[in-house]
């Protein structure tokens, strides 16, 4: 294998995130019928907010206030109970990937594996516990714990670090947003592994090593490499 390490992005990477699936079940609990339309409109405001926590224009505790303040004032509870109910939530309706368990299981052996989120820490844990994978990753970095996000070079360097400083072009980042997880990684000096599933073309300026349409053929190209 030509990388020791392997960093995985975990939203949509390893993890499938229905955030629409999520809310439903939490504002049904409220007695909400949440539907497409309040969704497309929960985006509205949600997509701009993580764009924004993206850039380090606003911190996550800002994020997590401003996505929930309009339901927050509509249901007169906390927007901070809201998002606790949430996290929450996500974990129940949580699925992995197609692929993702073998992928894991057949790398597991052959280099370490990393995880790099821009997520929140209280769901972290709980995920990787459903998915049985409480060893597989070391170090599980969080955007929130680090203080700054993807593409940020700062969480990078962080996990660098922890994993004691390996050469650079021997770790591959994987991940499926281009503008965090393949700018970020490139800026870092890390080989890049874009997943586009839905194939996808690449923003402009930004051009990922390497690039697969499921985690099957990524575990073909790794364990073939
Ligand atoms: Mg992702």
């Amino acid at each position: 294998m030509r990388y020791d390490w392997i960093l995985f992005d975990a939203d949509d990477t390893l993890f499938h995130f229905d955030a629409f699936t999520g809310l439903k079940r939490m504002f049904a609990a409220f007695g909400v019928n949440f539907d497409e339309q309040a969704f497309a409109h929960y985006q509205t405001q949600n997509q701009p907010l993580w764009v924004a926590y993206q850039n380090g224009d606003i911190s996550a505790e800002e994020l997590r206030h401003r996505r929930f303040e309009e339901w927050a004032g509509r249901l007169a509870v906390t927007t901070q109970h809201l998002n606790e109910t949430f996290m929450n939530t996500m974990v129940e309706v949580c699925t992995l990937l197609p692929g993702a368990s073998e992928l894991v299981a057949s790398l597991e052996d052959k280099a370490r594996l990393g995880i790099i989120t821009n997520g929140f820490a209280s769901m972290q844990q709980a995920r990787l516990q459903r998915a049985g994978w409480e060893q597989a990753f070391s170090p599980l970095v969080v955007s929130e714990e680090v203080g700054v996000a993807k593409p940020h070079t700062g969480i990078f360097d962080h996990a660098l670090n922890l994993m004691g400083n390996p050469e650079r072009s021997r770790v591959l980042m994987v991940g499926d947003n281009p503008h965090s997880d393949i700018l970020g990684g490139l800026n870092a000096g890390l080989h890049t592994c874009w997943l586009n599933t839905q194939g996808k073309p690449a923003p402009e300026g930004i051009t990922p090593h390497h690039e697969v349409t499921s985690l099957g053929q990524l575990k073909e190209w790794l364990l073939g490499a």
